[in-house]
């Protein structure tokens, strides 16, 4: 699914993009905002992303900080969640990472 938003061949909300990644809102937010950062490259999970490419791994931190900046949550402070694997409840196997923001959190929830 992610990889057909990735090629255009889906339409999607897209917030931000890069050489080797795109960024666009989740479909169900859990925050005010809720993007998405993905590499380009189909990767299941961040492990394989990691083991795969450490270009597209430093890609998909620098495209979610420049989303931070885009959507005014960089200095109030924002979360990173990558969910991997089923007992994280991770339900799409194109590795994503969730920058949350615009609320006030408390950890873990
Ligand atoms: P997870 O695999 O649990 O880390 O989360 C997958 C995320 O993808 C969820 O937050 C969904 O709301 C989101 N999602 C699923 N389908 C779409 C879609 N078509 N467009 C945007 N986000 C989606």
């Amino acid at each position: 699914l992610f990889c057909k938003f990735v090629t255009g061949e889906l339409a999607t909300d897209v917030v931000a993009e890069s050489d080797s990644s795109f960024a666009f809102r989740d479909i169900n937010p859990q925050a005010p905002t809720h993007v998405l950062v993905v590499p380009r490259n189909h990767y299941a999970n961040v492990a394989e992303l990691a083991a795969a490419s450490a270009s597209e791994t430093a890609g998909v931190f620098q495209l979610a900080a420049e989303v931070a900046k885009r959507e005014g949550i960089a200095d109030s402070g924002y979360r990173m969640v990558a969910n991997t694997g089923p007992a994280a409840g991770q339900t799409v196997f194109h590795t994503h990472i969730h920058v949350l923001g615009g609320v006030s959190m408390s950890w873990p929830a």
